[in-house]
C-alpha cells in the first residue's frame, strides 16, 4: 500500500498519509472532521504543489480530489485535527487562537529523491473548530484565491513559503462585509507550527507541554540541533536566523505580509497565512498593505523590526527551556547580522554587482530615496535596470521614464555606471544575471482582482492563466507582457484587510 503507483506517483487513494502531530498529547489539538460544503467544485490546482507529495497531477481532475479537498469525503488514512495556539496580535497578547478554520489532514512523504521529511496537508476554511471563537470557520473565494496564487508565486520567486495544492469552491454564502461564496484552500508545509504555538504553553505556564512541543519540533524539523549543548537556544538561533533572512527576501522583492502577528510566524521561517498581503508598486517605504492596520505596524519599512520583535516573543516563550536570559539574548543577537548580510547580498544581486564595497551603501540608499521621491514602480524599476547599457545612456528611456525627476535619475545612473565599470561589468552577462533575480511578474493586487472577479462568475481560466505566468516570474514570457504592466487607475481603490 505504501508504494507509489503510476511510475512513481501516488493516487489519492494510495497516498501514505500519517499524522505525526496527532501523536502529541490531546491538549495540543482537537480531533474532528471537516464540515462538508454543498456541491463543491474545483477552482484551481497546482501541479507543482502536487509533485511535492508525489501526487499524480491527473488526480486533480477527479471528483475524488474535489470531494477530498473540500472536506466532504475523508481522505484515506487521514486523522483530521485542529491545533491550538495563541499569539500576539498587533503587539497585544491575544490569548488562545488556534486553528479556527484550518484542519490538518495528516502528513505524506516529501517526494523527489533530494527532499527529506514529510509534508503536511491542511484544509483552510473547512468549518468551525473548538478554536473558532466568533468566526464561522470559513474562508471566502476571494481570499482563498489570493492565498493560492501568492503561495505558488512566492515559491517560484525562491522565497520560503507554505504551498497551496488547490482551492475548491461552493455556492454556499458566508457573511463578510457583503455576502460572499465560501471556498476551501489546501495548503502544504512540512509543519504549520507557529511562534504562537510555543507562546500558548509558555503563557499558560505549562512547561511540560512547552518542552513536548519543542522536542517535537527539534526531532522532526531540526534534528541536527539535538547534538547542540543547549538544543533549545540552538532552536531559537536557527528560527531567528531563518526569520531574518526571510524578511530580507520579502524586502528585496517588495512583498508586504500585512499581518505579522506571532501566530502568523512559521517555526520553519516560511511565509505563512496569506491575508491582506501586497507587492510594492509605486515605491513608498511607509506603504501599508493591510487596510485594517491603521497604525502602520506592518508597513513595508517596519517588517524587519517587527520580525525581530516576533523573534523576541518566541525567545520569551522558550525561556523556561533555554534557562538563562543571557543565552536567549545571545541566540537572538543573530537577527540583525543575518538580516543585514542577506539583504546586502540580495540588493547587490539586484543591482548586478559582484563585489561588495563599503561605499555601496550610499549608492543603494540614494536609489531608494529616488524611488521614494518619484513613486517608482518597484518591480518595473529593477527589471528595467537590468537593460541598462554601460556606454549607451541614450538607451535608458524605458527606465528613465519611470522617474518624474529625470535629471536626478541621470545623476544616479552615472554613479551606478561608474560603479559597474569599476568591477568590469559586462552588459549582456549582467542583464542575464539581473533577470534571474529581478522578477518581471509578481502578483499585483489588480491581477489577483481580475482573476477573482472572473472566478466569482465561475470562470476560473484567469486563475489558471495567472498561476502559469507566476510560476516563471523571471522568464520574459513576451506573450504575457500585459501581466507585467503598471496597475490601472481603479487598482488604487482596492482595499484588503484582515481575516476574510
Ligand atoms: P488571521 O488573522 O487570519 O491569521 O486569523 C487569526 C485567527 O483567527 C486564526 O487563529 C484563525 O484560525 C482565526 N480565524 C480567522 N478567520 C476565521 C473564521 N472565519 N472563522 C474562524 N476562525 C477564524
Ligand atoms: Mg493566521
Amino acid at each position: 500500500m505504501n508504494t507509489p503507483l503510476l511510475g512513481g506517483l501516488y493516487r489519492l487513494a494510495t497516498l501514505p498519509l500519517e499524522n505525526s502531530f496527532a501523536s502529541l498529547p490531546p491538549a495540543f489539538h482537537t480531533r474532528l472532521q471537516p464540515t462538508p460544503i454543498p456541491a463543491p467544485y474545483l477552482v484551481a490546482a497546482s501541479s507543482a504543489a502536487a509533485r511535492l507529495i508525489g501526487l499524480d497531477p491527473a488526480e486533480m481532475a477527479t471528483e475524488h480530489f474535489i470531494q477530498a479537498f473540500s472536506g466532504n469525503r475523508p481522505l484515506a488514512r487521514s486523522e483530521p485535527l485542529a491545533a491550538v495556539y495563541s499569539g500576539h496580535q498587533f503587539g497585544v497578547w491575544a490569548g488562545q487562537l488556534g486553528d479556527g478554520r484550518a484542519i490538518l489532514l495528516g502528513d505524506a512523504p516529501a517526494a523527489g529523491g533530494a527532499a527529506p521529511g514529510r509534508v503536511e496537508l491542511q484544509l483552510k476554511g473547512s468549518g468551525k473548530t473548538p478554536y473558532s471563537r466568533m468566526g464561522d470557520g470559513r474562508a471566502v473565494l476571494r481570499s482563498s484565491i489570493r492565498e493560492f496564487l501568492c503561495s505558488e508565486a512566492m515559491a517560484a520567486l525562491g522565497i520560503p513559503t507554505t504551498r497551496a495544492l488547490c482551492v475548491t469552491g461552493s455556492d454556499m454564502l458566508v457573511m463578510r462585509e457583503t455576502p460572499e461564496t465560501a471556498a476551501v484552500a489546501t495548503r502544504l508545509s512540512p509543519s504549520f507550527v507557529r511562534f504562537g504555538s510555543f507562546e500558548h504553553w509558555s503563557y499558560n505556564d505549562r512547561q511540560t507541554e512547552l518542552k513536548t512541543l519543542a522536542d517535537y519540533v527539534i526531532d522532526r524539523l531540526y534534528p541536527e540541533l539535538r547534538a547542540e549543548p543547549n538544543p533549545y537556544s540552538a532552536l531559537l538561533t536557527e528560527v531567528t536566523r531563518r526569520t531574518a533572512e526571510l524578511i530580507a527576501q520579502w524586502q528585496a522583492v517588495g512583498f508586504m505580509h500585512g499581518v505579522m502577528n506571532t501566530d502568523n510566524m512559521s517555526i520553519l521561517g516560511l511565509t505563512i497565512d496569506y491575508g491582506p498581503f501586497g507587492f510594492m508598486e509605486a515605491f513608498d517605504f511607509r506603504h501599508i498593505c493591510n487596510h485594517s492596520d491603521t497604525q502602520g505596524r506592518y508597513a513595508y519599512h517596519m517588517q524587519p523590526r517587527i520580525g525581530q520583535w516576533n523573534c523576541f516573543a518566541l525567545g520569551q516563550a522558550l525561556l523556561p527551556l533555554i534557562g538563562e536570559v543571557d543565552d536567549a539574548q545571545a541566540a537572538l543577537e543573530i537577527y540583525k547580522p543575518a538580516y543585514d548580510a542577506k539583504l546586502d547580498r540580495l540588493l547587490h544581486a539586484k543591482l548586478g554587482l559582484h563585489s561588495m564595497l563599503p561605499e555601496d551603501g550610499g549608492l543603494i540608499e540614494a536609489m531608494f530615496e529616488l524611488m521614494q521621491q518619484n513613486h517608482v514602480d518597484f518591480t518595473l524599476f529593477f527589471r528595467r535596470l537590468g537593460d541598462l547599457q554601460l556606454d549607451r545612456p541614450e538607451a535608458d528611456a524605458p527606465l528613465r521614464d519611470l522617474f518624474i525627476d529625470r535629471r536626478a535619475f541621470d545623476a544616479w545612473a552615472a554613479q551606478y555606471r561608474l560603479r559597474l565599470k569599476q568591477e568590469g561589468s559586462i552588459d549582456a552577462q549582467r542583464r542575464f544575471e539581473m533577470n534571474g533575480v529581478n522578477p518581471k511578474y509578481v502578483l499585483r493586487n489588480y491581477l489577483a482582482q481580475n482573476a477573482i472577479e472572473k472566478a466569482q462568475n465561475k470562470d476560473f481560466s484567469e486563475v489558471a492563466a495567472l498561476l502559469k505566468v507566476l510560476e516563471k516570474p523571471f522568464d520574459e514570457q513576451p506573450e504575457n507582457a500585459r501581466y507585467a504592466q503598471l496597475p490601472p487607475d481603479w487598482a488604487s481603490e482596492l482595499e484588503v484587510s484582515c481575516s476574510s
